[in-house]
């Protein structure tokens, strides 16, 4: 059996930055990793995925991008590669090709067995992802057999679907770039809108991300927000990264005659219900965008900057249509629907109880019920931006500093 004091299990960019963050503190470590480092970017995302964080915006501890046009954004292959070179940055004690099986208590220790032999520890980091597994209703299952039906960590390219047309689940980030991309190839796309939240890619001059950067939008803390569960459930942005660098949003979406319906409710063999709510959420992504553009509008009158960065036309409203309620997709000729209704965690190798009633790790900021097993990289965690590339190695540094102290605890303890 292999002892060290610390395993991260997921060799992504939370495992690679808890692991540079142990490192420079000195504490012994393996990361388990069941694929290859960044697996998820090279076998569970589609061929045209760019990052919707410009390049600049990715920030890890000891590591940032040092190559060429820094408000582009970086394709999955950039990922990969960007986070292989950050591993062997320094020498990241990596066991690729390793799945974690089983992780028990053993004492107050713990046991890790993967499918390459057992490891000892006193510390457990984990750090398999926020975006697991593709999350699809229970309805799905009505759906007619002769429907085909994927999710987006299946979807690659508009060249693996069936022809026709196409009912694309979600209107966050990746359901308007795959209604997008699909739409582009003159097949009827029908996409159902939910809850979600609009940004446009530039204003006044800059893209949107500079703007949430430099006042500290995604930085803000848990404790800074009035509702920490509400604000964990938000949708990801409408946002998308392009050589253009446009704007993606429902507008753009319906110019390119994709037709927008409400929230996907139900489904029954080829029919699919949809709420009547498309008014609502559209109406509120418009004011909270309207909301986050004043925000940057006082923030350079603040600044006495507004000459600087000149006031230009706030984008334009999205139509809001007269959507059905329900749709024969058969009828309509859609033979597939593609779920982007979002993530979800899955932790059957994790024999510890620290799983609430819906299977997501109980934590505070990161500090899970059992002392020394840690999470990293989960949506707002300590921070908006705990899940971003951006974000986690400021949440993997205070895990760091938590464990070190908890060490210190423990060694007083014994003696
Ligand atoms: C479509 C999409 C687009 C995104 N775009 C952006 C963006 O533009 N900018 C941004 O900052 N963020 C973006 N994100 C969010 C985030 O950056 C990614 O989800 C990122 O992959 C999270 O990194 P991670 O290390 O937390 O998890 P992951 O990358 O999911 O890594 C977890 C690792 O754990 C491994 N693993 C899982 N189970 C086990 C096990 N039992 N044993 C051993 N290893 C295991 C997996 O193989 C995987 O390599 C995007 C996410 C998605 C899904």
């Amino acid at each position: 059996m292999g002892t060290t004091e610390t395993i991260i299990v997921g060799g992504g960019q939370a495992g690679l930055a808890m692991s540079r963050c142990l490192t420079d503190r000195g504490v012994e470590h393996v990361i388990l990793e069941r694929g290859r480092v960044a697996e998820r970017w090279r076998t569970e995302r589609w061929d045209s995925l760019r990052l919707l964080t410009p390049r600049w915006q990715s920030r890890l501890p000891g590591w940032r991008y040092r190559g060429p046009d820094l408000d582009g954004f970086m394709t999955k292959a950039e990922v990969v590669t960007y986070l292989d070179e950050y591993a062997r940055s320094f020498r990241a004690p990596l066991h690729t090709g390793v799945a974690v099986t089983r992780v028990h208590g053993r004492g107050d220790s713990f046991e890790v067995q993967t499918d390459a032999g057992a490891w000892a520890s006193s510390n457990v980091v984990i750090a398999t992802g926020y975006c697991a597994r593709a999350a699809v209703p229970a309805f799905a299952a009505e759906l007619a057999g002769d429907m085909d039906q994927l999710v987006p960590t299946q979807y690659r390219n508009p060249r693996q679907l069936r022809a026709g047309g196409v009912l694309v689940a979600g209107a966050s980030a990746t359901g308007i770039q795959l209604a997008a991309e699909i739409a582009r190839t003159g097949r009827e796309v029908i996409l159902a809108v939910g809850n979600h939240i609009r940004l446009p890619r530039r204003y006044r001059g800059r893209d949107i991300m500079r703007w949430l950067d430099e006042m500290g939008v995604l930085r803000e803390t848990a404790d800074q927000v009035p509702d920490l569960e509400a604000s964990r459930r938000q949708p990801s942005l409408q946002l998308i990264g392009s050589e253009e660098g446009g704007s993606l949003d429902l507008q753009v979406l319906q110019d390119r005659g994709v037709r927008i319906v409400g929230r996907m409710t139900g489904v029954s063999g080829h029919r699919a219900y949809f709420a009547d709510d498309l008014a609502d959420s559209i109406g509120h992504a418009e004011r909270k965008m309207h909301g986050m553009l004043h925000r940057i509008d006082w923030h350079l009158a603040r600044l006495r900057l507004s000459c600087a960065f000149p006031v230009e036309p706030r984008p334009r409203a999205v139509a809001v249509p007269v959507a059905p309620r329900t749709l024969n997709l058969r009828d309509r000729g859609v033979n597939t629907v593609v779920w982007a209704t979002g993530y979800r965690r899955d932790y059957p190798w994790l024999h510890i109880p620290v799983l609430d009633a819906t299977g997501e790790i109980m934590h505070r900021g990161g500090v899970t019920p059992r002392p020394g097993l840690y999470v990293l990289g989960l949506q707002f965690m300590r921070r908006r931006n705990s899940a971003f590339l951006d974000g986690v190695g400021a949440d993997a540094a205070d895990l760091t500093e938590h464990l070190i102290q908890h060490r210190a605890r423990r060694l007083v303890a014994a003696a």
